[in-house]
Protein backbone atom coordinates (compact mmCIF):
# COMPACT_ATOMS: atom_id res chain seq x y z
CA UNK A 1 0.00 0.00 0.00
CA UNK A 2 1.11 3.78 -0.18
CA UNK A 3 3.20 5.16 2.88
CA UNK A 4 1.14 7.75 4.51
CA UNK A 5 2.31 9.79 7.52
CA UNK A 6 -0.19 11.31 10.14
CA UNK A 7 1.11 14.17 11.30
CA UNK A 8 2.16 13.66 15.03
CA UNK A 9 2.01 16.36 17.03
CA UNK A 10 -1.03 16.47 19.13
CA UNK A 11 -4.41 14.60 18.68
CA UNK A 12 -5.79 11.26 18.19
CA UNK A 13 -2.59 9.96 15.83
CA UNK A 14 -3.41 6.04 16.93
CA UNK A 15 -7.17 6.52 15.86
CA UNK A 16 -6.38 7.28 12.22
CA UNK A 17 -3.10 5.15 11.96
CA UNK A 18 -5.51 1.78 12.66
CA UNK A 19 -8.15 3.37 10.01
CA UNK A 20 -5.59 3.54 7.62
CA UNK A 21 -3.69 0.49 8.04
CA UNK A 22 -7.29 -1.45 8.09
CA UNK A 23 -7.92 0.72 4.91
CA UNK A 24 -4.38 -0.86 2.84
CA UNK A 25 -1.54 1.86 4.13
CA UNK A 26 1.50 1.84 5.78
CA UNK A 27 1.36 4.31 7.91
CA UNK A 28 4.25 6.44 9.75
CA UNK A 29 4.01 9.04 12.41
CA UNK A 30 5.06 12.29 11.33
CA UNK A 31 7.17 14.85 13.39
CA UNK A 32 10.33 16.06 11.38
CA UNK A 33 11.02 17.74 7.80
CA UNK A 34 12.89 14.28 6.93
CA UNK A 35 9.72 12.01 7.72
CA UNK A 36 7.21 14.83 6.21
CA UNK A 37 9.67 14.62 3.07
CA UNK A 38 8.62 10.83 2.77
CA UNK A 39 5.02 9.97 2.62
CA UNK A 40 3.17 10.02 -0.22
CA UNK A 41 -0.34 11.11 1.43
CA UNK A 42 -0.61 13.13 4.98
CA UNK A 43 -3.36 12.73 7.85
CA UNK A 44 -4.09 15.72 10.04
CA UNK A 45 -5.91 14.30 12.97
CA UNK A 46 -8.27 15.60 14.99
CA UNK A 47 -7.77 17.39 18.41
CA UNK A 48 -6.86 21.36 19.35
CA UNK A 49 -6.05 23.11 16.02
CA UNK A 50 -4.99 26.18 17.97
CA UNK A 51 -2.37 23.83 19.70
CA UNK A 52 -1.19 21.93 16.64
CA UNK A 53 -0.99 25.81 14.77
CA UNK A 54 1.43 26.18 17.84
CA UNK A 55 3.63 22.90 17.43
CA UNK A 56 3.63 23.11 13.39
CA UNK A 57 5.87 26.46 14.52
CA UNK A 58 8.30 25.58 17.10
CA UNK A 59 8.54 22.01 14.93
CA UNK A 60 9.41 24.36 11.65
CA UNK A 61 6.88 22.20 10.38
CA UNK A 62 4.74 25.11 8.59
CA UNK A 63 7.00 26.08 5.62
CA UNK A 64 7.55 22.58 4.16
CA UNK A 65 3.88 21.09 4.68
CA UNK A 66 2.64 24.18 2.80
CA UNK A 67 5.83 23.64 -0.28
CA UNK A 68 4.27 19.90 -0.29
CA UNK A 69 0.72 20.94 -0.38
CA UNK A 70 1.33 23.54 -3.19
CA UNK A 71 3.25 20.78 -4.82
CA UNK A 72 0.61 17.99 -5.17
CA UNK A 73 0.53 16.32 -1.97
CA UNK A 74 -2.46 14.41 -0.87
CA UNK A 75 -3.82 15.90 2.81
CA UNK A 76 -6.55 14.69 4.56
CA UNK A 77 -7.81 16.52 7.49
CA UNK A 78 -10.49 15.89 10.10
CA UNK A 79 -12.16 18.36 12.53
CA UNK A 80 -9.09 20.14 13.43
CA UNK A 81 -7.15 19.10 10.88
CA UNK A 82 -10.30 20.39 8.56
CA UNK A 83 -9.21 23.60 10.02
CA UNK A 84 -5.67 23.52 9.20
CA UNK A 85 -6.59 22.64 5.75
CA UNK A 86 -8.66 25.89 5.49
CA UNK A 87 -7.76 28.84 3.65
CA UNK A 88 -9.54 31.31 6.00
CA UNK A 89 -11.15 30.73 9.53
CA UNK A 90 -13.93 32.33 11.43
CA UNK A 91 -14.32 32.30 15.43
CA UNK A 92 -10.09 31.10 15.17
CA UNK A 93 -8.19 31.93 18.57
CA UNK A 94 -6.14 35.33 18.60
CA UNK A 95 -3.22 35.08 15.72
CA UNK A 96 -4.44 31.27 15.10
CA UNK A 97 -3.07 30.14 11.57
CA UNK A 98 -3.30 27.75 9.24
CA UNK A 99 -1.45 25.88 6.78
CA UNK A 100 -4.10 26.00 3.99
CA UNK A 101 -5.16 24.98 0.37
CA UNK A 102 -7.93 24.46 0.75
CA UNK A 103 -10.33 26.88 -0.73
CA UNK A 104 -12.98 27.09 1.96
CA UNK A 105 -13.87 29.57 4.83
CA UNK A 106 -14.37 27.14 7.93
CA UNK A 107 -15.90 28.48 11.40
CA UNK A 108 -14.22 26.58 14.52
CA UNK A 109 -16.41 25.57 17.26
CA UNK A 110 -19.07 26.11 14.76
CA UNK A 111 -22.17 23.61 16.52
CA UNK A 112 -22.18 25.43 19.92
CA UNK A 113 -19.73 25.60 22.87
CA UNK A 114 -22.37 23.84 25.10
CA UNK A 115 -22.79 21.06 21.97
CA UNK A 116 -19.85 19.00 23.19
CA UNK A 117 -20.53 16.01 20.60
CA UNK A 118 -23.07 14.67 18.95
CA UNK A 119 -23.42 11.54 16.09
CA UNK A 120 -25.71 11.77 12.93
CA UNK A 121 -25.96 9.68 10.12
CA UNK A 122 -25.11 11.22 6.53
CA UNK A 123 -25.24 10.32 3.00
CA UNK A 124 -21.97 11.05 1.21
CA UNK A 125 -22.64 9.58 -2.70
CA UNK A 126 -19.28 10.42 -3.69
CA UNK A 127 -17.96 7.89 -0.50
CA UNK A 128 -20.10 5.07 -1.05
CA UNK A 129 -22.50 6.07 1.86
CA UNK A 130 -26.12 6.89 1.43
CA UNK A 131 -28.58 6.33 -1.45
CA UNK A 132 -29.01 2.77 -0.82
CA UNK A 133 -25.97 2.48 0.85
CA UNK A 134 -25.66 2.13 4.66
CA UNK A 135 -25.52 5.87 5.47
CA UNK A 136 -21.72 6.97 7.23
CA UNK A 137 -22.42 7.40 11.00
CA UNK A 138 -20.25 10.80 11.44
CA UNK A 139 -19.34 12.18 15.14
CA UNK A 140 -18.97 15.39 15.82
CA UNK A 141 -16.64 16.47 18.69
CA UNK A 142 -16.29 20.61 19.35
CA UNK A 143 -16.34 20.32 15.53
CA UNK A 144 -16.35 23.25 13.32
CA UNK A 145 -18.26 22.99 9.54
CA UNK A 146 -17.48 25.14 6.40
CA UNK A 147 -19.20 28.10 6.20
CA UNK A 148 -18.11 28.82 2.19
CA UNK A 149 -16.14 26.75 -0.39
CA UNK A 150 -14.46 28.27 -3.02
CA UNK A 151 -15.33 27.21 -6.99
CA UNK A 152 -13.37 24.49 -7.20
CA UNK A 153 -14.37 22.69 -3.83
CA UNK A 154 -16.66 19.22 -4.39
CA UNK A 155 -19.38 18.93 -1.32
CA UNK A 156 -18.44 15.38 0.12
CA UNK A 157 -21.82 15.50 2.90
CA UNK A 158 -23.86 17.46 4.46
CA UNK A 159 -25.67 17.58 7.64
CA UNK A 160 -29.12 15.73 6.95
CA UNK A 161 -31.56 17.50 9.88
CA UNK A 162 -31.74 19.60 13.07
CA UNK A 163 -30.69 22.88 13.63
CA UNK A 164 -27.57 22.37 11.38
CA UNK A 165 -29.36 20.98 8.59
CA UNK A 166 -27.39 21.95 5.08
CA UNK A 167 -24.36 22.54 7.14
CA UNK A 168 -21.21 21.12 4.95
CA UNK A 169 -19.16 18.74 6.59
CA UNK A 170 -17.35 16.96 4.01
CA UNK A 171 -15.48 18.42 1.24
CA UNK A 172 -12.95 17.72 -1.27
CA UNK A 173 -10.42 19.72 -3.50
CA UNK A 174 -8.49 18.05 -6.13
CA UNK A 175 -5.98 15.90 -3.72
CA UNK A 176 -6.99 17.68 -0.42
CA UNK A 177 -10.12 16.19 1.48
CA UNK A 178 -11.54 17.35 4.74
CA UNK A 179 -14.31 16.20 7.25
CA UNK A 180 -15.60 17.67 10.08
CA UNK A 181 -16.35 14.59 11.94
CA UNK A 182 -14.13 11.79 13.22
CA UNK A 183 -14.58 9.02 10.96
CA UNK A 184 -10.88 7.40 12.55
CA UNK A 185 -13.32 6.72 15.51
CA UNK A 186 -15.48 3.10 14.69
CA UNK A 187 -15.08 0.48 12.44
CA UNK A 188 -16.64 2.44 9.29
CA UNK A 189 -13.33 3.01 7.28
CA UNK A 190 -15.24 4.04 4.26
CA UNK A 191 -13.25 8.24 4.40
CA UNK A 192 -10.55 6.51 5.16
CA UNK A 193 -10.51 4.28 2.25
CA UNK A 194 -11.70 6.76 -0.11
CA UNK A 195 -8.27 8.83 0.90
CA UNK A 196 -5.91 5.50 0.17
CA UNK A 197 -7.85 5.77 -3.17
CA UNK A 198 -7.13 9.34 -3.60
CA UNK A 199 -3.24 8.80 -2.70
CA UNK A 200 -3.05 5.73 -5.19
CA UNK A 201 -4.61 8.22 -8.27
CA UNK A 202 -1.94 9.98 -7.91
CA UNK A 203 0.71 8.25 -7.84
CA UNK A 204 -0.85 6.86 -10.54
CA UNK A 205 -0.82 10.46 -12.26
CA UNK A 206 2.76 10.89 -11.01
CA UNK A 207 3.75 7.78 -12.48
CA UNK A 208 2.75 8.26 -15.73
CA UNK A 209 3.71 11.53 -16.08
CA UNK A 210 6.83 10.53 -15.61
CA UNK A 211 6.97 8.04 -17.98
CA UNK A 212 5.61 10.44 -20.72
CA UNK A 213 8.87 12.57 -19.89
CA UNK A 214 10.64 9.76 -20.53
CA UNK A 215 9.57 8.70 -23.66
CA UNK A 216 9.60 12.51 -25.02
N1 LIG B 1 -12.51 22.48 18.49
C1 LIG B 1 -11.25 21.93 18.06
C2 LIG B 1 -10.36 22.97 17.41
O1 LIG B 1 -10.70 24.10 17.31
C3 LIG B 1 -11.46 20.78 17.10
C4 LIG B 1 -12.05 19.62 17.82
C5 LIG B 1 -11.69 18.29 17.24
O2 LIG B 1 -10.73 18.11 16.48
N2 LIG B 1 -12.43 17.30 17.66
O3 LIG B 1 -9.30 22.65 17.00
Amino acid sequence: GPLIGVLALQGDVREHTHALRASGAEVVPVRRRSELAAVEGLVIPGGESTTMDRLLKVFELYEPLRARIADGLPVYGSCAGMILLADRILDGAGGQGTVGGLDVTVRRNAFGRQVDSFEEDLDAPLLGAGEGDPPLHAIFIRAPWVEEVGPDVEILATVRSGPAAGRIVAVRQGVLMATAFHPEIGSDHRVHRAFVDLVLAHRRREESAAADLEAA
